[in-house]
């Protein structure tokens, strides 16, 4: 691990910010993928049964056996990617259910969230459902929606960006069906060739739509 990334998973397995989660443990560590990863993917939180348990972003559960799936339907290694979450512990009710993070957990988390991304500094970010995509709003302000912009790619921070669908089987069952899915990935695919393999190619088509926009836009804008 390099220094920073050693420095940043140390400080986040110390931190007591958030009240509720001093239970818990920041999923943060190697396990996460390499901080040298040019393809970032960013969840809402760590599940009881998955990340809580294994360390592992997306493992143990059926969202990391869906998300497998899709990565591999674009033949995505693991290895290539590094994956964090909006809030890096996991957020359970009275009833030790999962629940969403707080607004408040969420702006806590976010000064880790700012800095894995400045440390690892990927060229494309693929968020994974509403809560990672509005998290970044702390980081770069954006007026993205998930149902507007789901599977379309968006140039954000320099950096090209791709809000798609959690892989939970509840968003499997209800909002976002694995045919749909499946395509959004080929989508994250195109996203990879733009932003990895060529990524003077997404900043110089941002900068293109950069000179048309009004001054001082701030909006992300959409490359494809
Ligand atoms: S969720 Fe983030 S800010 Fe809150 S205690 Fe865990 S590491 Fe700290």
């Amino acid at each position: 691990m390099n220094e920073a990334f050693t420095q940043l998973v140390k400080e986040a397995a110390g931190c007591t910010l958030c009240p509720a989660m001093c239970g818990r443990r920041a999923v943060l560590s190697e396990l996460n993928g390499s901080p040298e990863a040019r393809v970032m993917f960013i969840g809402e939180a760590p599940g009881r049964k998955g990340a809580d348990r294994t360390r592992v972003p997306f493992s143990g559960d059926q969202s990391g056996a869906n998300f497998d799936r899709f990565l591999s339907s674009i033949k995505l290694t693991r290895k290539e990617i590094f994956i964090t979450s909006a809030a890096l512990c996991n957020p359970r009710s009275e009833t030790g259910a999962n629940r969403k993070p707080t607004q408040k957990e969420l702006a806590n988390c976010s000064r880790f969230l700012r800095r894995t991304i400045e440390t690892v500094d990927p060229n494309v970010i693929v968020t994974l459902g509403s809560v990672a995509l509005e998290a970044l709003k702390r980081i770069e302000y954006h007026e993205l929606n998930l149902r507007e912009s789901a599977s379309q790619i968006h140039s954000w921070n320099n950096r090209v960006l791709v809000p798609i669908y959690h892989p939970s089987p509840q968003v499997l069952a209800s909002h976002r069906r694995e045919a749909e899915q499946l395509r959004d990935y080929q989508v994250v695919g195109k996203a990879i060739l733009l932003g990895v393999r060529r990524p003077g190619a997404a900043l110089a088509f941002d900068h293109e739509l950069e000179t048309k926009a009004a001054p001082g836009r701030r909006t992300p804008k959409r490359l494809v």
